[in-house]
């Protein structure tokens, strides 16, 4: 693959990151999931017991040390929505940066087993200091993929109405698309059409790391085709922030390549607090 025109002299900027894991346990078995254990078979209220505050404090993490704080895990939560409520009340007042989370495969979760509303979930988040949506369910829109890789999770549709829903109670979305070998500009195309009207406030690429996946097969998404993806999303798209997930802590080529090639920033989590 040819490196695209780099139109930027900028070096895209890093955005340190803490992540706060409220499980590492979950049911739905994607096949690009990196993050959780499988727990297929066992009723939620039989899950293992999620993060806790006490946890959070004794981790002795630094707040100060990050731009962006994210909720994320996997969905064998044993504990009711009103549990994260009330640690995110807590949470928040030692936050001074962005509060990230749920994503909508969540809030899909405890909108069916709690037979809430989705604008009474999205209004609680936004009550108890959520900034934005995380992006989990958006990786590709493309149906036959989601249903190869991950097809117990939100439709295309869902994940939408969920988004649509946040922006009607005040709480922003981010976008995470997946870059994969073989992904071509029509794809990026197709990716943004739905979010013309829906637009995050950031639109994160993930270069797919499939070692220890059900993708391994496929490879890793390399700089390479990460360059093209910032290229071309941010021709079709330069009004979105557009930013790069890094993983490892030695970015500054990618800072310069990346940055070249238009992207707004990288981000780099800096630590991690999991029960
Ligand atoms: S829903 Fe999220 S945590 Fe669960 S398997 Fe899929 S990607 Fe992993």
């Amino acid at each position: 693959m040819r490196l695209p025109e780099l139109s930027s002299q900028t070096d895209a900027k890093v955005i340190p990151l803490g992540l706060l894991t409220t499980t590492r346990y979950c049911w739905a078995g994607c096949a690009f999931c990196r993050l959780a254990i499988p727990l297929p078979h066992k009723p939620l209220s039989e899950a293992p017991a999620g993060l806790t505050w006490e946890q959070v404090q004794k981790s002795g993490v630094n707040f100060d040390q990050v731009a962006e704080v994210r909720i994320r895990g996997g969905l064998s939560l044993a504990e009711p929505f009103d549990y994260w409520i009330h640690f995110l009340r807590q949470l928040r007042p030692n936050v001074p940066g962005r509060l990230i989370g749920f994503s909508p495969v969540e809030i899909w979760q405890y909108h069916l087993t709690e037979r809430r509303t989705l604008r009474e979930l999205l209004r609680l988040l936004r009550w108890a200091g959520v900034d934005r949506l995380g992006p989990g369910g958006s990786e590709t829109w493309d149906e036959e993929r989601r249903q190869r890789w991950s097809p117990n999770r939100v439709t295309v549709a869902e994940w939408l109405s969920i988004a649509k829903a946040a922006h009607a109670v005040g709480l922003a979305t981010t976008a995470a698309p997946m870059v994969m070998p073989g992904v071509s500009d029509m794809d990026w195309q197709g990716y943004l059409l739905p979010l013309q009207d829906l637009p995050p406030a950031l639109l994160e690429l993930k270069p797919l790391q499939s070692d220890g996946t059900r993708l391994s097969r496929l490879g890793n998404a390399g700089i390479l085709e990460t360059t093209h993806a910032v290229s071309a999303i941010h021709d079709l798209a330069p009004h979105l922030p557009l930013y790069v997930r890094w993983e490892t802590g030695d970015c500054h080529d990618a800072q310069e390549i990346l940055g070249a090639a238009g992207a707004d920033g990288l981000t780099l989590p800096v630590w991690e607090v999991a029960p």
